[in-house]
């Protein structure tokens, strides 16, 4: 069954007011929904850094771990040496054992600056987890206080919600599928939601600019869909008739 024009309009109208309501509720939400995405956001970057700044604990640690070892390897060597030198032939081999002493020895130093350096370096990251854990903590705590406010808010609004949503349903079926195609892409681009306006005082209700007295007889009429030519907002109905003189409105 073919609507009419003032059929159609009707049931956009009716669709209007209900996404309204939706507005309305999603609004009373304000920036809380923001602002909990920003805060999971944080806090999964800090316990990043957190994971990264103990992955990089790890890898000094295990640098200590490969120093220590050539440490050992250098005293051990040193030791051979050492009894090597008891029991050399000539000066030569003397000299030449001391030289390997002394680079081993060199080794040993080397690596102890090393293990100096590296545990340094961990007791810098450990401070800066020990930073970034507070930090966490109290984006963890800004979180749990927004978040509880966020549900109250939607549970207290959650069954007239469910209820909208569902006449939402409802009421798009009565509509043609290209009309609510035009009808959800026009409030997708406007900023207070509002796809079907009435013409309220002469000017739009959507954008307020004058709409001409003949395009508002032509809407009343409702012969056929009318959009306004400033914002492209559909008009469902002008408001404030022309009627006789006699009644004294306007
Ligand atoms: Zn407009």
């Amino acid at each position: 069954m073919e609507l009419t024009i003032a059929q159609k309009l009707e049931a956009l109208l009716k669709l209007q007011s209900i996404d309204s309501q939706l507005d309305e509720i999603i609004k009373l939400r304000g920036d809380l929904p923001e602002e909990v995405r920003d805060l999971e956001d944080e806090i999964a970057g800090f316990e990043t850094r957190i994971g990264k700044f103990n992955a990089e604990i790890q890898a000094l640690e295990e640098e200590i771990e490969r120093n220590r070892n050539v440490k050992k390897d250098a005293e051990k060597l040193i030791n051979k040496y050492k009894d090597q030198q008891m029991n050399v032939r000539n000066n030569r081999e003397y000299d030449a054992i001391s030289k390997e002493i002394e680079l081993q020895s060199l080794e040993i130093e080397l690596a102890d600056k090393r293990i100096n350096e590296a545990t340094f370096r961990i007791r810098t990251k450990e401070e800066e987890i020990k930073v970034t854990q507070n930090t966490l903590k109290e984006r963890q705590e800004d979180l749990k206080a927004k978040k509880g406010e966020l549900d109250q808010l939607t549970s207290e609004s959650q069954e007239d919600e469910k209820k909208l949503m569902q006449h939402r349903e409802e009421q798009s079926h009565h509509i043609e599928e290209r009309l609510l195609k035009s009808y959800n892409k026009i409030r997708n681009n406007a900023i207070n939601g509002l796809a079907v306006v009435t013409v309220k005082r002469g000017a739009c209700g959507g954008c307020f600019n004058v709409v001409p007295p003949q395009r508002q007889a032509d809407i009343r009429d409702k012969k056929k869909i009318i959009v306004c030519e400033h914002c492209g907002r559909i008009f469902a109905d002008a408001e404030g008739a022309p009627e006789p003189a006699t009644t004294g409105r306007r």
